[in-house]
């Protein structure tokens, strides 16, 4: 239990929540945004929000890889499956397509929609059975890009053509600059993502310091969420910004230079489109020269249709933490995740599957 219980003592939580309630200045509005969907996860499971003074506030940003997905790629993916195998994490089964379609619905009316754990699944698939074109759903971020470009450097070692890759990957500096910019958002510091960070490390939240906005790394237990929030209330009181790891026991300063070199060498840095914040300049990840014959997009000639949200579902609006999933008219009646409307209500990582487990 090293690593876990030492992070759920119930004695020092105390302590960490005595002290964000003791340096809160009563006059001061302190928002927060965690850009993880793990973080929203354990934010609702141990109930931090209900721990914390009544202006100091956690909302959820764009961090569940399946939600920030715009509406127009995952109706791809549906067009894709009509022509070749769909390999994909189990969290893409039940999105909804804007034609009410779901991976889940396909598959029981007899497609062939495969779920892996390891992307590199999905080569020996496409090597056991050369006949047939295999899609492997590449989505998310930072964290789990360098699979996708691994799974992209191996079938190009083999030889293997009969594999493709969604280019859906996105990067997180891009769209934290974004949400800044938006001063309705009001945001004054940052619970920032620990799985991407070990990845990228800590230089990539250097430009939102600049910015006079608290940039904090940290893990996925209650105290580490606790003491990252009264690191941030401390800048914010101190009015000084700077970019603090708070989880050291997984992110070195410098990230993986190992995977961030795959990265280099699989994709290049482009604009492309997020669920609910429209196309943000060099934030998707599409392959390069080199590997564009593994591009999915490219192979079956799919173009933006330009739809990024479905209209009756909130989901661009959670992601933009403009408001709570429990602001949504159709929370937890018309939309619960049996019967899911938006992907933030699909995804093990989304806001509205957050709330509807652990808030309601
Ligand atoms: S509750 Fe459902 S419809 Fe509303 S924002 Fe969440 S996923 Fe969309």
């Amino acid at each position: 239990m090293k690593f876990v219980s030492e992070f759920r003592d119930r004695e020092t939580a105390k302590g960490l929540v005595d002290a964000i309630h003791k340096e809160v200045c009563s006059d001061e509005r302190y928002r927060f945004m965690e850009v993880c969907g793990s973080h929203t996860m354990a934010i609702s499971k141990f109930g931090i929000r209900s721990l914390l003074p009544d202006n100091v506030e956690l909302v959820s940003g764009p961090g569940c890889p399946v939600c920030v997905t715009p509406q127009w790629e995952i109706d791809a993916v549906f067009r894709m499956a009509e022509e070749a195998v769909i390999v994909t994490f189990g969290d893409m089964l039940r999105v909804p397509g804007s034609n009410g379609e779901s991976l889940q619905k396909l598959r029981s009316e007899g497609k062939d929609i495969r779920i892996v754990f390891s992307p590199l699944d999905t080569l020996a698939m496409a090597v056991k059975e050369p006949e047939r074109d295999f899609v492997f759903l590449g989505i998310g971020f930072e964290t789990t890009a360098p699979t996708s470009a691994a799974l992209a450097k191996s079938a190009r070692m083999k030889g293997v053509e009969n594999l493709y890759i969604t280019p859906y990957s996105k990067t997180v500096p891009e769209v934290l600059q974004v949400l800044l910019d938006d001063e309705s958002l009001g945001i004054n510091g940052f619970v920032c993502p620990g799985h991407v960070s070990v990845i990228t490390g800590l230089s990539i939240y250097e430009p939102v310091a600049e910015r006079g906005i608290g940039a904090v790394v940290t893990g996925f237990e209650p105290l580490d969420i606790l003491s990252s929030v009264l690191e941030l209330i401390r800048q914010t009181n101190s009015g000084s910004a700077s970019v603090v790891n708070m989880y050291p026991r997984v992110v070195r300063p410098e990230g993986n230079p190992k995977a961030l070199g795959l990265l280099d060498e699989v994709f290049r840095k482009e604009d492309t489109d997020w669920r609910g914040l429209g196309s943000i300049p060099g934030s998707g990840l599409r392959f390069n020269d080199e590997y564009s014959s593994f591009d999915a997009l490219r192979y079956f000639e799919i173009e933006s249709s330009g739809v990024y949200d479905i209209d009756v579902c909130r989901c661009g609006d959670v992601l933009k933490g403009k408001m709570s999933p429990k602001e949504c008219p159709l929370f937890g009646d018309a939309c619960t995740p049996v019967n899911p409307v938006g992907p933030c209500m699909v995804s093990s990582e989304g806001s509205c599957s957050a709330y509807y487990k652990y808030e309601r």
